[in-house]
């Protein structure tokens, strides 16, 4: 058990900042939230905040000073901050592997390196479109950092599409469109000497947002073994710390290509604060600040729905009975397809 004045830091108080606090609470865990923003749920949450931006290195500094260790609700925090804050704090997972997971491009050649197959890419180059194959086609070109929910997405049909397109900089990925029958995702909890994997997901995205998730996916069980496996094996290799998400696309053929990895909690794991013994919440806090582990077990099946935009007023209306359960996360600004709650049906 920590200490008495240990207090767990999270970067980031959205939603899974905000489900992260509460967690955390419910173990004891004092928590500290540093977000840039002052629509931030989790700040209500937690026993203490900053409001201030990433590269604020005064505030950044204050923020240190009241926490023990950190971890964080998303992975676009600068390398170098997070590299600096480093030296006088532990971080959980290491900046490090956020280095090589915030970038599209070396999160795939890592993966490929290990022997996990991904999508088939290349590095944008402006002056070199004309060169393409228009077998790569149809593709979608994404931003290499900072990318989320589609932003910083365009789709291209064919090359003479590319050819015309007015790109700012050459900081982009060209992904091979991918002809999958689902898209699954496996959550892990990684401990200090064990690794547990939660049942696969199965996601339904519309323009590029995750919409809806079933568990368990509904894929034969090699299917589902392998995805597990690779989970794991891609956890050891980053020699990972907390909760982590592996999101796949399953072909007709029964191959599983990565499409990307998210270094902390997911929204495909939402329903498991539901349908398991431990949420990837409590597992994220119990793997960080090295409290004892649970192994993961599923014990209803569950499907989530997201509320997005001005929808969180049909789902705030919407009676639920007793094997639903709604999580409004109580932001401020309702902004077309902002992720504004979700609601959960166990079976
Ligand atoms: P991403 O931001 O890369 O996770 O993409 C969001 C969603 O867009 C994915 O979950 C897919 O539904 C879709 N998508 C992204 N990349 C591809 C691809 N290469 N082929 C097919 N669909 C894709």
């Amino acid at each position: 058990m920590p200490s008495k004045n240990f207090v767990l830091g999270i970067f980031g108080g959205g939603q899974l900042g905000k489900l992260l606090a509460i967690a955390a609470k419910r173990l004891k865990i004092k928590t500290c939230i540093y977000t840039n923003s002052i629509d931030s749920p989790a700040i209500y949450y937690a026993d203490d905040f900053i409001i201030g931006s990433y590269l604020d290195k005064k505030k950044l500094n204050i923020f240190i000073k009241k926490v023990s260790i950190l971890t964080f609700e998303f992975e676009n925090i600068p390398f170098s901050i997070l590299k600096n804050l480093e030296k006088n704090i532990p971080i959980f997972p290491k900046p490090e592997i956020l280095k090589t997971l915030q970038n599209r491009i070396s999160e795939k050649v890592f993966l490929n390196n290990i022997g996990v197959k991904t999508t088939e890419f290349k590095k944008l180059k402006r002056n070199k479109l004309k060169s393409l194959d228009n077998n790569f086609f149809p593709i979608l070109a994404k931003t290499i950092n900072l990318g989320y929910d589609g932003k910083g997405q365009t789709f291209f049909k064919n090359r003479s599409e590319i050819i015309k397109y007015k790109f700012p900089n050459d900081q982009y990925i060209l992904e091979k469109i991918v002809n999958f029958t689902k898209e699954i995702s496996v959550v892990i909890v990684a401990y200090k000497n064990k690794i547990f994997a939660y049942e696969p997901i199965e996601n339904l995205h519309s323009e590029q947002i995750l919409r809806q998730s079933i568990s368990p996916a509904r894929i034969n069980r090699n299917i589902n073994e392998k995805a597990k496996t690779i989970a794991i094996r891609i956890a050891k290799r980053l020699n990972y710390r907390g909760v982590m998400c592996v999101e796949y696309f399953l072909k007709k053929n029964g191959d599983l290509l990565v499409n990307e990895i998210a270094p902390r909690v997911h929204n495909s794991g939402h329903l498991t604060l539901d349908s398991y013994n431990v949420s990837q919440f409590e597992s994220h806090i119990r793997s960080v600040c090295n409290l004892q582990s649970i192994q993961p077990k599923k014990i209803k099946n569950a499907i989530m729905k997201n509320a997005l935009g001005k929808n969180i007023y049909k789902f705030r209306e919407r009676k639920s009975n007793n094997k639903e359960f709604f999580y409004d996360y109580g932001k401020m600004y309702v902004k077309e397809k902002r992720k504004l709650g979700h609601l959960t049906k166990v079976y």
